[in-house]
């Protein structure tokens, strides 16, 4: 199985990017794209454990951008996927400085809300279960759940942490034309992350996601959790018409997320189109044969 968009503990997954690479081997996948929140911070772990095994195994290395659409005004978050991209290329690298960075405030911002609100958690506690990692909305569920304010991560999105919360606070995000330029400037691959994703907002029509393809966009992922069937199909179409390549990804965020690895696949089509493409840095291999000689 091939399943290109998963989170560590560099950002909000609950594995490290070792246990990731474990687990989906446990799971079956053989082709993985590590994709934290605005950081490549995983990267060095993922393939020190890729080097380790002793099965056929191909790591993808990405980054997950989170940006913003403004058409007139009308502003939309969205993420968007960035694989096997130089990590040195500058602006890129800065951009995910600032993005980083800004998550920090944010978070305490939102923390600070719920205190005040009477929610007996700290921003110290949040800065403790992200460990290091880029701050985000799900270690503060974590620090809610460990409160007993809620049962699970996904509980505390309900309402509390939802982008229409009372005590949501929005982060620096990247214009995404932008963000899909400086992707492919580093020589990386540009994939818009769960474009229909309803339930967590606003989402692009599909005017707005064909004025992507001009600044460079190269797939579309398609077959993702939060998508539901028709909505499937109609963007299967849609990146076909527009010579898009499409992707199907479990966006596995260990404990933190009930989906597992390999819930969501890509063809080897997909995969063979995206690797085709890039020119940043290659994807690393195992070397199960090099061990068993
Ligand atoms: P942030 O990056 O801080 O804005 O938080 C967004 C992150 O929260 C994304 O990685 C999502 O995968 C995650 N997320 C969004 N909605 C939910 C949900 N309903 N349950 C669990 N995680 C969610
Ligand atoms: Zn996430
Ligand atoms: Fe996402
Ligand atoms: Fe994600």
């Amino acid at each position: 199985m091939i399943d290109l968009h998963a989170h560590t503990s560099a950002s909000d997954g609950s594995d490290t990017p070792a246990e990731l690479i474990g687990n989906a081997v446990a799971a079956g996948v053989h082709t993985l794209a590590i994709t934290d929140h605005d950081t490549t911070a995983g990267w060095n772990e993922a393939i020190a454990a890729v080097e380790q095994l002793e099965v056929a195994f191909t790591l993808i290395r990405g980054t997950e951008f989170s940006c913003i659409h403004d058409s007139d005004g009308v502003r939309i978050s969205l993420h968007l996927l960035g694989y096997l991209f130089d990590p040195e290329a500058e602006a890129l690298k800065a951009e995910r400085a600032r993005m980083r960075e800004s998550r920090l405030g944010r978070g305490e911002a939102i923390v600070d809300a719920l205190v005040a609100a009477g929610y007996p958690i700290s921003w110290q506690q949040v800065i403790d279960i992200a460990g290091g990692g880029a701050v985000g909305r799900p270690h503060i569920g974590q620090a809610l759940m460990q409160a007993g304010v809620v049962d699970s991560v996904t509980d505390a999105f309900a309402h509390l942490l939802s982008s229409s919360s009372p005590y949501y606070v929005p982060k620096r995000e990247m214009p995404v034309q932008l963000a899909i330029e400086l992707i492919r400037q580093a020589g990386g691959v540009p994939v818009i992350a769960h474009p229909w994703a309803r339930k967590r907002g606003r989402i692009l029509d599909e005017a707005a996601l064909r004025s992507l393809v001009e600044p460079g966009l190269l797939g579309i992922e398609v077959d993702h959790p939060d998508h539901e069937a028709a909505d499937r199909a109609r963007l299967a179409e849609l990146s076909a018409e527009l010579g898009l390549f499409c992707t199907g990804s479990s966006d596995y965020h260990g404990t933190r997320k009930a989906v597992r690895l390999g819930a969501e696949t890509t063809s080897p089509q997909s995969l063979q189109r995206l690797i085709g493409l890039a020119t940043g840095i290659d994807v690393v291999r195992s070397e199960p044969a090099r061990k068993a000689g």
